[in-house]
């Protein structure tokens, strides 16, 4: 893929400089791809011209964001990641911390409670290339049991503890990333599986992100549905 000459590549390197790394993230292989994914693809039409300003944009449903830059690259270098882990991600919204996850590891399940965001996300990822990703449509607080265990899992979305089927899912030596505490302002908390029932937990920094929520009522709002 060779997208570091499309019309934003100055303004992508510019958040990099500016937003990531005068922030003190180094990770080289977080730096480059974020200079390469093309944020802007993944916005809502009218939020393109802001795809690259130094705050979170509102997806096409409600209680979903696409994150700052800067969290997505600061939660994806928490990660860890050597190129060759199996990656769960909760939380799919517009598709773009995938299509980054995607470059620094093998493969990414990500899963999403509309289905509408995982059919634009899906579409996203397939036109762009990000061929080793995969959109399930479900309640990510159950994990993904059948394509378990992960060597790390990214949770996008906040809730007051940590879903106990994503500690279960995680491979032994795995980390898991997700924003703990109350809707106002949560922990980022990193949790590494250290046994069959250890776990470390760190607390990184704080961080503001929608909930983790139930799947949407099918029959709720009939005109919505196709
Ligand atoms: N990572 C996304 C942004 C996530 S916003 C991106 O890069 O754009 C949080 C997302 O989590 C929203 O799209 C929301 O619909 C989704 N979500 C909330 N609860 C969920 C659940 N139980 N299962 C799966 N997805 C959920």
């Amino acid at each position: 893929m060779n997208l570091f000459h499309d019309e934003y590549a100055a303004e992508r390197s510019r958040m990099v400089d500016e937003q990531i790394k005068a922030r003190g993230i180094l990770n080289p292989a977080v730096l480059s791809v974020m200079r390469e994914v093309p944020r802007h693809l993944f916005v809502p039409p009218e939020s393109i011209p802001e795809a690259y300003q130094d705050h979170p944009l509102s997806l096409e449903e409600p209680h979903a964001t696409i994150s700052q830059p800067y969290i997505v690259a600061y939660m994806t270098d928490a990660l860890q990641l050597t190129g060759t882990e199996c990656v769960l991600e909760v939380g799919t919204g517009s598709g773009y911390q995938a299509a980054v996850l995607s470059a620094l590891c093998r493969e990414v399940f990500t899963v999403e409670r509309y289905p509408s965001l995982c059919r634009l996300a899906e579409d996203r990822l397939r036109s762009l290339g990000y061929n080793n990703v995969t959109v399930i449509c479900g309640d990510g607080r159950l994990g993904l049991e059948q394509y378990a265990p992960f060597d790390g899992i990214l949770v996008t979305a906040m809730a007051d503890q940590i879903p106990e089927p994503l500690k279960r899912q995680l491979a032994l030596g795995g980390r898991l990333v997700m924003p703990v505490g109350n809707p106002g302002v949560q922990d980022l908390i990193r949790l590494k599986r250290t046994g069959q029932d250890q776990f470390q937990r760190e607390t990184l920094i704080s961080v503001v992100f929608v909930p983790l929520m139930p799947l949407p009522n099918p029959t709720s709002n009939p005109a919505e549905s196709e």
